[in-house]
């Protein structure tokens, strides 16, 4: 039996460790601690029990056996006190998530932007690395609305958030800014490289086939700019500007917003 608990206990361990990786790591070593108590204490009994002679009446067993009672007891403390912590913790990472990415699309909303934009900004200059803003819009989503329903140009918003996902980096962030409106932070990347970003995600949406129709698809244009020595409102109003050149050259392109004097 002891080996038995020592063995389940080693196990629960080794589950612990591979569980979540979000959860607060204090409350997983709590954890693992009540139970490594418990399994070792099992395991030096079952070698205690090997030298001494039966017992014949476990209520008068010896002290090795009493403290069995004493580490059982103090797992289980642990194991709720680590538990509800655990627990805790995961509740206020998903409350967390939830108040900074939007619910459509999965991609981060507006307040995180207020939140994350400085923080890369100051990253950059740190590093004194470049940094790209990409804005894009889908074009005509109104007709979209207008010709197959809220429902298809939900689904619109919802492709084109997987489409940004899935062709970005992992450094890369991207938000949606506002109605059909998304933006996205290339971090160390100069508006060279952010063009060819850009192009490919144009062309991603241009293919990705989401309407109802074979013969309309779907369109994005694009604003693009690099930071320069400025603050960051400026260069998202110089990525909005292109955006509305974008626009108003046609939609379905991308156009970057140089710096008058770089
Ligand atoms: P343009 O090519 O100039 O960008 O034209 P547009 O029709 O895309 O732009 P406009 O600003 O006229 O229309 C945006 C539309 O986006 C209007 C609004 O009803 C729709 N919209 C905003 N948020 C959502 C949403 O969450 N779901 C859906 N289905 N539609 C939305
Ligand atoms: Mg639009
Ligand atoms: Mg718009």
């Amino acid at each position: 039996m002891s080996v038995y608990i020592s063995t389940i206990c080693f196990v629960a361990i080794i589950a612990n460790h591979k569980g979540k990786s979000t959860d607060i790591s204090p409350s997983t070593v709590l954890l693992s601690f009540g139970l490594a108590i418990q399994s070792l204490y099992n395991f030096f009994r079952f070698g205690w029990s090997l030298f001494e002679g039966a017992i014949d009446d476990f209520m008068r067993a010896g002290t090795v056996h009493q403290l069995a009672f004493v580490s059982t007891l103090l797992m289980i403390i642990l194991i709720f006190f680590s538990v509800t912590w655990m627990l805790t913790g995961r509740l206020v990472a998903t409350l967390h998530d939830s108040a900074i990415k939007d619910e459509l699309t999965q991609l981060y909303n507006r307040r995180a932007l207020e939140e994350l934009i400085p923080t890369e900004v100051a990253r950059a200059q740190r590093h004194d690395q470049p940094l790209s803003i990409l804005l894009l819009d889908i074009d005509h989503f109104k007709q979209v609305n207008d010709t197959y329903g809220h429902q298809v140009g939900d689904k619109v918003l919802r492709a084109t958030g997987r489409i940004l996902r899935l062709h970005t980096r992992r450094n890369d962030l991207s938000f949606r800014y506002g109605g059909e409106e998304f933006m996205v932070l290339l971090p160390n990347t100069d508006v060279e490289k952010a063009l060819i970003v850009a192009e490919k995600l144009r062309e991603e949406i241009e293919n990705s086939r989401i309407l109802p129709s074979k013969k309309d698809h779907c369109t994005a244009s694009f604003g693009i700019t690099q930071l320069y020595d400025e603050d960051w409102q400026s260069a998202v109003e110089r990525a909005d500007n292109a955006l509305y050149s974008a626009k108003t050259n046609g939609r379905n392109q991308v156009v970057a917003g140089r710096h008058p004097s770089p």
